[in-house]
């Protein structure tokens, strides 16, 4: 099952577009199902259960962390994470840099930012980012690696507003990769209910995760 689902879902994506396969909440035994049929790349948003997956799972998995993350909790991750989507703050950014000081590993980080009017609280405003990118606030952490952005949109139907958000994004992203941000790579925009629409607007990395392992 899973298996079909996820092979059916990365035959319709473009080459250019990774997938990642959300696991959160479904068992290690989810995860290998879809390892044995060559899935590489999970993405968990509970810190203590992702390491404790990454710790029974093959080390050849590229684990990348999607949910909200308390600073105290950064501690879990940070020795292992491939990517950490959900930047949202400062003191976010303080606390993943110290973590990753403290062991030696530069850490990949995408920038969460607010682009819908509802759901999640999460995320930058999209002027409150550029003004920090502007001011040169982002190079105060050495240990960071900023990859590019993230964001979610309105939980709706409607495919226009969706898409007008999912465009904002895209329009802010391009505008720091060709000014401040040259290094960016990565425009994670797309869950199962809305990643077509976000690879229309430009994404490169969706995060599907009811779409191939069912339910939560
Ligand atoms: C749960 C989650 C997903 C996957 O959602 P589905 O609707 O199950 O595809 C993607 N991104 C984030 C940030 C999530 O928390």
């Amino acid at each position: 099952m899973i298996a079909d689902r996820l092979k059916m879902i990365a035959d319709t994506l473009p080459t250019d577009v990774t997938l990642i396969a959300v696991s959160k909440t479904h068992p290690v035994e989810a995860i290998a199902e879809a390892y044995a049929a060559g899935e590489r790349r999970f993405g968990e948003s509970r810190p203590q259960e992702l390491k404790a997956k990454y710790e029974s799972l093959p080390k050849d998995i590229e684990w990348h962390f999607i949910g909200h993350l308390q600073t105290n909790k950064v501690k879990y991750i940070a020795p292992f994470t491939h990517l950490i989507h959900s930047v949202d703050s400062v003191r976010l950014l303080e606390a993943i840099n110290s973590e990753a000081a403290k062991i030696g590993r530069f850490i990949k980080v995408l920038l969460e930012v607010h682009i819908a009017d509802e759901g999640t609280k999460f995320g930058w405003d999209p002027d409150e980012l550029r003004a920090f990118i502007r001011a040169a606030e982002h190079k105060k952490f050495p240990y960071i690696i900023y990859e590019g952005l993230m964001g979610m949109a309105t939980f709706s139907d409607d495919k226009t507003k969706v898409g007008s958000e999912f465009r904002v994004l895209k329009n802010l992203y391009n505008e720091l990769k060709s000014t401040d941000m040259p290094q960016f790579s990565t425009l994670s925009m797309g869950m199962s209910e809305d990643y077509e629409t976000a690879i229309a607007e430009g994404s490169n990395m969706v995060r599907i995760g009811s779409a191939i392992f069912g339910n939560r």
